[in-house]
């Protein structure tokens, strides 16, 4: 998200919120928080955690803000608090040597839990592991974890974090209690696009469509450089096939990789709907430009180009050289369009 601009409130997460602390006294070993990606469900699990170490809590179950715990969660430094994530560059640079950046989840990250839920609280109440995304656990660190929900330890709990549960172990997915976490319908999150970005109908429209109906994602990129990324990005692919590959990687490559190629699959994906008369999702503003690149499509093409550009997704995140890659899925791209 974005860094400028600490994250609004989410009004639609205040039915699950409730419904998890209304079983605080009876709260299960493990919780899966699960639901369509950009709906706030990280934000979901850090309410609920704060709100379960609270010591004083308000009425209706949540964190109150002032209390020593509160004090410790805001830092960051709970010590009945773990959070389980993928360990970015930044975090690996700063712990020093013997840890490595990567996009799993560790067994190593598990194993050191052991020490964790192993002892009595510091606090005397409960303690919360927040793992944040499972998805990104791999086949070992998730039969690590399998063990430690299996065996659970009093006063431990769970809060589990999908991003698309089909993708979790389903031996994990059967030791979790299930909350759905629904966003908001189009008209509430226009409402809050709205509000929290101060946008006309109009705009807040353009962003939500832009961002595939993902609140959260829309949110990222009405604010100004977020946005200016993504009209950058979206000027340069609608102008292949027209300007060269060359050109275009100049641009393309300077930003990192994950972020084009899901504008890109967003793109292709709308080329597709206007080959088949249909109007455009996502790039509504660009609808007449898509339907005429969708005339010139080999519509073969168009349709393996967006199933490898998936494929692609996959490593778009780490490629080993990012200028290369880019090229590359330029010229597979500008290959639809030729004669
Ligand atoms: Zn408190």
């Amino acid at each position: 998200m974005s860094a400028a601009m600490p994250l609004p409130d989410l009004p639609w997460l205040d039915a699950p919120l409730d419904a998890i602390l209304r079983r605080r006294d009876t709260l299960p070993h493990a919780l899966l928080l699960d639901g369509p990606p950009g709906v706030g469900k990280s934000a979901l699990a850090t309410q609920a955690a704060a709100a379960l170490l609270c010591e004083t809590p308000t009425a209706e179950g949540r964190a109150c803000g002032h209390c020593l715990a509160c004090g410790w969660f805001a830092q960051g430094n709970h010590p009945d608090l773990r959070r389980v994530s993928p360990i970015d560059e930044e975090t690996a640079e700063r712990s020093g040597a013997g840890v490595k950046a990567s996009k799993d989840i560790r067994i190593q990250q598990i194993r050191e839990l052991a020490g964790f839920v192993g002892v009595g609280t510091h606090r005397g109440g409960r303690r919360i592991v927040l793992l944040d995304p499972a998805d990104a656990l791999n086949l070992e660190s998730a039969n690590a974890l399998l063990k430690t929900l299996e065996e659970p330890t009093p006063s431990t709990h769970f809060i589990v974090v999908a991003r698309r549960r089909q993708t979790l172990p389903a031996t994990i997915v059967s030791r979790c209690v299930r909350v759905d976490v629904a966003g908001p319908t189009p008209e509430q999150a226009l409402a809050w696009l709205r509000r929290t970005r101060s946008l006309d109908a109009e705009g807040a429209e353009l962003w939500l469509a832009a961002a595939g109906g993902s609140p959260l994602r829309a949110w990222s990129l009405a604010d100004d450089e977020q946005g200016a990324v993504h009209r950058k990005t979206l000027e340069v692919l609608a102008r292949l096939p027209e300007t060269g590959v060359a050109a275009s990687a100049d641009v393309l490559a300077l930003r990192p990789a994950a972020e084009w190629v899901e504008v890109m699959q967003a793109w292709v994906a709308d080329l597709g709907r206007c080959r088949l008369g249909a109007p455009a999702r996502r790039f509504v503003s660009q609808h007449a430009r898509l339907e005429r690149l969708a005339r010139q499509a080999h519509p073969e093409r168009l349709a393996r180009f967006a199933g490898w550009l998936d494929q692609q997704s996959a490593v778009a995140s780490h490629p080993l050289n990012a200028r290369l890659f880019c090229e590359r899925v330029l010229m597979q791209y500008e290959q639809i369009f030729a004669a």
